[in-house]
């Protein structure tokens, strides 16, 4: 185990001086002085660079290997957009600050939202969301007031799914709806009969409809068009989840499939890393006919200059504060204009890998929907849990060859799920690795369970007790009474 910082103090020790002279603390209020000194780690500069740099050694990121955690993907982020969106024009400009003083930040903001209602086809949209199911709070709250303002109150249900992303039922919740399921068919897809069914039954209390395409299992909708008429012909909007577009953009839009509210997460497939809680950004895009409902301001041109729009006839107000999480606009407009009429190729390439990767690993692990897939794929783990290994004990095995399992457990229609979306960045080689690894755990599976399930053995930690962690964490160091 590392030691804290705390443990490897030595008194006396120093980093740096600051000062040699006392600090006069008289222009502070009395009340706020401490009484004791802090108790502080006495090391020196480079044991604390030593200590940092060993526990940052221990993290696995993108940058250690291949990542492929189907649907929340960590793709490749180009560095060069983290410092683009830390210039100090950028980051030293205040939100309270005037148009006027804005220009640049507000031109920059203004073609991120003509660029992504391009590539969504949308015909407004908003920035502000900060994250993915922050984006379908607002795009569900556009829905509510829809309805009232059509006064159509009683539309009080939202249509998901039973592949959903979790946050798509959670946030419509979160907004007032209730929630209705749509099954699946046998091909992984929306069942169009038991959609047609719930829509004889639920008649117009039926809201919207919310559906990411392709879908969680990494496959196209095939019939999003017949859903979509559906939908409209009964009253209702088409909500559609485009955390992940690496397999859609400059190919096809949600527009065209029919949808009427979009929201993308920035933090997945426009340069920002997904995980570590942030900062990310959900914007939301929406028809002509809701665009008054966006959340204000809005960034708009009036032919002279750039201005944060807030005179929204129907607008539901306020969702963030100021203009959203402004770096992470940054680095999806750097992005954007980066790929430029390559964005295509990206989703080319997601798709490519994924459908390369599932034809090698289709022989040795169950393949519940065997179709072309988008830009990722859904194994089963049912063949090697008959035999004794369960599908955590595979991702963990996988950490032991520095590789980050994938997704796990999700989506809840496939048993002992493996989501792996090996992303648009990664080469043939890295694929094949990774492929081999697999490979070599499925016939391990067969001849040598146990060390299976003893895996980890090579990762900074083994197997944690989940149940413990879950219910008695504890992520304090309390220092001894006393350090020396
Ligand atoms: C990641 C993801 C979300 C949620 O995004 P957050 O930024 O984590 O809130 C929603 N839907 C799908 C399909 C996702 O992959």
């Amino acid at each position: 185990m590392t030691k804290t910082i705390f443990e490897k103090s030595i008194k006396g020790m120093t980093g740096v001086t600051l000062c040699e002279e006392e600090i006069s603390a008289d222009f502070l209020p009395q009340q706020f002085l401490r009484k004791d000194t802090p108790v502080l780690p006495e090391v020196s500069e480079l044991e604390a660079m030593r200590h940092f740099k060993e526990l940052s050694d221990k993290n696995f990121c993108v940058e250690s290997g291949f990542y492929p955690l189907g649907s929340c993907t960590m793709k490749y982020n180009p560095k060069v957009n983290e410092y683009l969106a830390s210039l100090e024009g950028l980051t030293n400009l205040h939100p309270l600050q005037s148009d006027d003083d804005a220009q640049g930040a507000l031109e920059l903001m203004y073609r991120l939202q003509e660029a992504l209602k391009k590539i969504t086809g949308m015909d407004a949209m908003t920035l502000h969301g900060s994250a993915g199911a922050h984006g379908e709070l607002c795009g569900m709250m556009i829905v509510k007031h829809y309805f009232k303002v059509n006064n159509q109150p009683q539309r009080k249900k939202v249509i998901i799914p039973d592949s959903a992303h979790g946050t798509n039922p959670a946030s419509a919740g979160m907004c007032g709806f209730e929630i209705v399921k749509v099954n699946s068919n046998s091909k992984g897809q929306v069942d169009v009969e038991h959609l047609q069914t719930l829509f004889d039954e639920h008649k117009d209390t039926i809201a919207a409809i919310m559906m990411t395409n392709p879908n969680t299992l990494g496959l196209f909708e095939e019939n999003i068009s017949e859903i979509a008429k559906i939908a409209h012909k009964n009253g209702a909007l088409l909500y559609y989840d485009g955390a992940n577009l690496n397999a859609i953009m400059g190919i096809t839009t949600p527009k065209k499939m029919g949808f009427d509210i979009v929201h993308l997460n920035l933090h997945k497939t426009f340069s920002t890393p997904h995980g570590g809680g942030g900062p990310g950004a959900g914007p939301v895009g929406v028809v002509e006919t809701l665009k008054e409902f966006l959340p204000v301001p809005v960034i708009d041109y009036n032919g002279e200059k750039y201005v944060r729009n807030y005179d929204l006839k129907n607008t539901i107000g306020k969702i963030k504060e100021f203009q959203g999480n402004f770096g992470v606009l940054v680095k999806a407009y750097a992005y954007i204009l980066m790929k430029g009429d390559r964005l295509k190729q990206a989703s080319q390439d997601a798709v490519l890998n994924a459908n390369y990767l599932k034809e090698k690993l289709k022989s040795y692990y169950d393949l519940p929907y065997d179709c072309i897939c988008m830009h990722e794929f859904v194994l089963s783990g049912d063949r090697q849990k008959a035999k004794g290994v369960h599908t955590l004990e595979i991702a963990k095995r996988l950490m032991d060859y520095k590789f980050h399992p994938p997704t796990v457990y999700f989506p809840l229609i496939v048993s002992e799920a493996m989501m792996i979306e090996p992303t648009e960045t990664e080469n043939k080689a890295r694929l094949d690795e990774f492929a081999d690894v697999m490979i070599k755990i499925a016939k391990e599976v067969d001849e040598n369970p146990q060390n299976i399930l003893s895996a980890p053995h090579n990762a900074p930690v083994k197997r944690v007790d989940e149940t413990n962690a879950a219910r008695h964490l504890d992520l304090r160091w309390k220092p001894e009474p006393k350090l020396d």
